[in-house]
C-alpha cells in the first residue's frame, strides 16, 4: 500500500495526464465503468449538434454524398482498425456485436463445410453464445456448440472444428485468452477463429494481422468511448473477404446498392458487410470521439492500466481484505484486460452503495465486483480514492439499507 501523497505523485509523472481533459467526467465522481459506457470525450456535444442541424437539418438527403454519410461505415471502420491491428479495407463499422457476430459466424461455418463444431468457453459473454445457439437451430440443427472452461479451449480444439469463438477478455473476471496461440492451434486443427474484442479494443494493443485473426467483432460504446449504442464492428481477414457470402445480404452490402437489381452480388470487400442503412448520428458522434487516440501509443496505455491495477489490488486487499473480498481476476497482469473484479458476497448492494458515493463501478451476477481501468482518464489518486471508499463502505455497512438492495433493470 502507498500513501495518497505518493499516488498523486505518479499522477504528476504520468505521460497520459492531459488526456483526461478531453473527457466530461461530473464533479465528485470516480468513473471506473469506461468497459460498460465510455464517457462522453468534450468535443463530441458541439459535434454532433452541428451534424444534427446543419448535416441533417439543412443538406437533408443531400448529405449522404456532401457530408460523406455514406462512406461512414468504411471511414470509422478504418479509424477502429488502427486501434486493433487491422489494415484499411478490413473493418467495418456496422450494427451491434451481437449483429456483427451473426454475420461472421454465419460466413466462417459456410468456408468450413463438413465441419460441425463451434468451440467457445463458459466465460464468453452469453449473447455470443446465444447467437451461436439461435444460427444453429436457423441452420437446422445440424451444427454444435460446444461450450468447455477457458482453461479446457485449448485441449478441446480437435479435427472436428468448424469455428473457433472466443472473447479475448472475459467480461466478469478480465481473464485474458492467449488469441495467437489459441489461433495457431485452430488453423493447425484445419479450424477458422472469430475473436469478440468488446473488451480490448481501447484497452490494449491488439495484433489482428500479425495473430492471424480470421473474424473479429466488438464494441463501440465500451473503451472506445463511442456512446450509448454507439456502431459496434466487424472485421475479416484481407485474403477470406471475397469468400464471404453474407447471411444478411442487405442493399447496402450490394455490388451497385443504387442498381436496384432484383438479385443480390455482394460488393467486393469488406462492404459486403453492411447490411442496411446505418445510424449516421451515432456514426458522426463516434467518429469523432476516436480523436482522442490520435497521438496515443497502445503500449503507454497498456503500461499505464497495469499499473493502475496493481495499485488497486493492492489498496483493495489492504483495505478490503478482513471484510471478504477476494480477487476474482487473474494475479498476473499477463493473463488480465484492462479491469479488476472482487468476489463480494451482497456485491450488489455493495455496489449500488458504492455508486451513492460517487466511485462507479458495476456488477456482475452473482458476486462480482467490477471495475474499469481506462488510462486515458483514470488516475492513480483516482484508483487510491476508490480503494478507501470501498474500504468505508465495507467497514460501515453502508450498503445495508434496503434501497441499495433492490434491482434495476441494467446493472
Ligand atoms: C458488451 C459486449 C457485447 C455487446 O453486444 P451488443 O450486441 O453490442 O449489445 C458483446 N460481447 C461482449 C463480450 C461484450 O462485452
Amino acid at each position: 500500500m502507498i500513501s495518497r501523497q505518493e499516488a498523486q505523485e505518479l499522477d504528476v509523472a504520468d505521460p497520459l495526464r492531459a488526456r483526461r481533459d478531453l473527457f466530461i467526467i461530473p464533479d465528485k465522481t470516480l468513473y471506473l465503468d469506461g468497459n460498460s459506457l465510455g464517457p462522453l470525450p468534450r468535443h463530441v456535444a458541439k459535434r454532433l449538434a452541428g451534424a444534427v442541424s446543419e448535416e441533417w437539418g439543412q443538406s437533408l438527403i443531400r448529405g449522404w454524398n456532401a457530408h460523406g454519410w455514406f462512406d461512414l461505415p468504411r471511414s470509422l471502420g478504418d479509424r477502429i482498425g488502427k486501434l486493433i491491428g487491422a489494415p484499411p479495407g478490413s473493418v467495418i463499422a456496422a450494427d451491434s456485436t451481437s449483429i456483427n457476430l451473426v454475420k461472421v459466424l454465419t460466413a466462417a461455418l459456410k468456408l468450413r463445410p463438413g465441419r460441425k463444431v463451434i468451440l467457445s468457453d463458459s466465460g464468453n459473454f452469453p449473447s455470443d453464445l446465444y447467437v451461436a445457439q439461435g444460427i444453429i437451430k436457423a441452420l437446422g440443427g445440424n451444427d454444435e456448440l460446444r461450450v468447455v472452461a477457458p482453461e479446457a479451449v485449448e485441449a478441446a480444439i480437435d479435427d472436428d472444428l468448424a469455428v473457433l469463438m472466443l472473447t479475448e477478455v472475459d467480461y466478469r473476471t478480465g481473464r485474458r485468452h492467449d488469441m495467437k496461440k489459441l489461433i495457431a492451434r485452430a488453423h493447425q486443427k484445419g479450424g477458422l477463429a472469430i475473436w469478440d474484442l468488446c473488451h480490448s479494443a481501447g484497452a490494449f494493443a491488439v495484433d489482428l494481422i500479425g495473430g492471424n485473426a480470421d473474424f473479429a467483432v466488438g464494441c463501440g460504446y465500451k473503451y472506445l468511448n463511442g456512446g450509448p449504442g454507439a456502431p459496434a464492428f466487424a472485421y475479416v481477414r484481407p485474403d477470406l473477404q471475397d469468400k464471404v457470402e453474407p447471411s444478411l445480404a442487405g442493399w447496402m452490402g450490394h455490388a451497385a446498392p443504387f442498381a436496384f437489381d432484383l438479385d443480390y452480388r455482394p460488393a467486393r470487400g469488406i462492404d459486403r458487410l453492411r447490411a442496411g442503412t446505418p445510424g449516421v448520428l451515432s456514426m458522426i458522434a463516434m467518429d469523432c470521439a476516436l480523436d482522442v487516440w490520435e497521438g496515443v501509443d497502445m503500449q503507454t496505455v497498456r503500461d499505464k492500466s497495469v499499473r493502475l491495477a496493481e495499485l488497486f489490488i493492492a489498496e483493495v486487499e489492504g483495505r478490503c481484505g478482513r471484510h471478504g473480498l477476494r480477487l476474482a481476476s487473474p494475479r498476473n497482469a499477463d493473463e488480465r484486460g484492462s479491469q479488476v473484479s472482487f468476489h463480494c458476497e451482497d456485491g450488489y448492494a455493495v455496489m449500488q452503495a458504492l455508486i451513492a458515493q460517487g466511485v462507479i463501478g458495476d456488477f456482475r451476477a452473482p458476486d462480482i465486483i467490477r471495475f474499469g481501468l481506462t488510462p486515458l482518464y483514470i488516475g492513480f489518486t483516482d484508483v487510491w480514492d476508490a480503494a478507501r471508499i470501498l474500504e468505508k463502505v465495507l467497514a460501515e455497512r453502508l450498503w445495508d439499507r434496503p434501497e441499495f438492495k433492490k434491482r434495476a433493470a441494467v446493472t
